[in-house]
Order: structure tokens, then C-alpha cells, then sequence
């Protein structure tokens, strides 16, 4: 079953939320969160990690590094950060996050907190849910989605994956290989973590340098799952590369 996300962190998310009385997305204002809750964000460069959370018992600094402002990476390290500032108060004065604790979305423990609380602050339920009943979904919605909360394409559609009433799942490959995924509980093919990707996905191709159209296409499902009824069903795939050894891939089957 697809990982779920810590209770107690979401519940500081959606209390915040609350008490801020934010409506729309568009007042998901990160810095003027930070800034209530005596916490400055400063741009930095940092040499191994994405974020890095100074404290007192009352007060904060977020360093955030440069890389991290080249997209809206940054307002998820913010919102990471101010995760580690709420539920952590038992931490010393020093919290540091890489790209590695602030990508840690399926697994447990303190960083996986943080993100669950970022992303229940920045992509708040009582405004997400809503939004995630589509018809056929692909990343064209995610990406809609992302545009409008000012997130990432990745954090977007892990968000999505977990409302959506559609079967869809999203994976992500590394160097032609499945790190992580999650999916829908009504999503039935089994994909495997650490699989080399089947030369027939068109995550596989954008690994080979072939080009792909940037849309769902249909493809077999037995390229994605090993379950015995996988190449009778219609699964769709859409694949895009996320960075320069990454790509992330969104799969929908009818229900
Ligand atoms: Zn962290």
C-alpha cells in the first residue's frame, strides 16, 4: 500500500492554514508564513545542503541556497524548514537538509515529516482535493496544478496521487532505473522499485535520448508490471525528464 503521510505533521499544517485563513493559493505567501512565525528566509550559498534552519526557542533563520531559487524549490525548503522549526522544537540550534532529506518522499523518520508538512502547507487539502477529480489524467494536469500553487512538477504530482479518484501512479527513475513510486489504492499493476526500465516505456526512451512526445500514449502495461493480466490492460504513460538523470512519469489506467 502507497506510504502515508505522517498525522501529526499534517495536522500543524492544516492548523496553520487555518489560522492564517489562507483561501487560495495564491496566498500561500511562504516568506510572509515564515515572517509570522518570527522565522527569516536568507539567500545563500550553501556548499552540501539545500536548506539549513538556525533557531532559538522563538526565532529562526532559513538559509536557503541559491540553486534552490532557480525553480520553486525553494518555497518547498522553506516550508521544510519551518516543518523541522514547528514539530522539532527538542532539536539544538542547527538543522541542515540536502537534497537528499528534502526528496525523501516515501520514507519514514524526521525529514519525511517535514515534507509532509510542507506539502500539506503549500498544497493545502481544502484547496488540492478539489482540483485532483480529472478526467484521463496526465502531468498536463499536475503541471496546471503546479503553475497555480507555484510548486514543483515531483511534489505536485505526489500530491495529486493522493486525492486523485482516478487509478494513476507516479514513478520516478534515476539513470534508467525505478527509485521510488506511489500510487492510488485503486491503481492495480505492480511496479517494482530498483527495476531497469523495459526499452518499451517511454521513460526508457527519454533515458535512451529518443524523442517524446510530451502527452499520455498508451503502452504496454506488461513494460511496467510483472502482474500476470498486466499486457491485457490499457495502461497510458507520460514521461518527462525532471533533471539531467531524472525522469518522472505519471500512469492512468480506466477504472
Ligand atoms: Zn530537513
Amino acid at each position: 500500500m502507497p506510504r502515508s503521510p505522517h498525522p501529526a505533521a499534517v495536522a500543524s499544517a492544516k492548523e496553520l492554514v487555518a489560522r492564517l485563513r489562507i483561501r487560495h493559493p495564491r496566498e500561500i505567501d511562504i516568506e510572509l508564513i515564515a515572517a509570522d512565525l518570527r522565522i527569516l528566509v536568507r539567500k545563500m550559498s550553501l556548499q552540501h545542503e539545500e536548506g539549513r534552519l538556525l533557531r532559538t526557542a522563538t526565532h529562526g533563520i532559513v538559509n536557503v541556497s541559491h540553486d534552490a531559487y532557480k525553480s520553486n524549490k525553494w518555497r518547498f525548503v522553506v516550508a521544510h524548514e519551518i516543518g523541522h522549526f514547528i514539530r522539532h522544537p527538542e532539536n539544538d540550534n542547527y538543522e541542515a537538509c540536502t537534497r537528499g532529506d528534502l526528496s525523501n518522499y516515501t520514507g519514514t523518520g524526521r525529514e519525511a515529516e517535514a515534507n509532509d508538512f510542507a506539502s500539506e502547507l503549500l498544497m493545502p487539502e481544502v484547496l488540492f482535493k478539489k482540483r485532483c477529480d480529472r478526467n484521463r489524467p496526465s502531468l498536463r494536469d499536475v503541471g496546471e496544478l503546479a503553475e497555480e500553487f507555484s510548486t514543483s512538477l515531483t511534489a505536485t504530482a505526489l500530491r495529486f496521487i493522493r486525492f486523485a479518484p482516478e487509478p494513476c501512479a507516479v514513478v520516478h527513475s534515476t539513470n534508467g532505473s525505478v527509485d521510488w513510486l506511489d500510487w492510488t489504492p485503486n491503481f492495480r499493476p505492480g511496479i517494482r522499485k530498483r527495476t531497469k526500465l523495459d526499452g518499451r516505456t517511454y521513460a526508457g526512451d527519454l533515458f535512451a535520448g529518443k524523442a517524446v512526445d510530451d502527452r499520455s500514449s498508451q503502452v504496454d502495461g506488461d513494460a511496467w508490471s510483472d502482474s500476470p493480466w498486466a499486457a491485457d490492460m490499457d495502461l497510458f504513460e507520460h514521461s518527462r525528464k525532471v533533471g539531467p538523470n531524472s525522469v518522472l512519469t505519471f500512469l492512468w489506467h480506466k477504472a
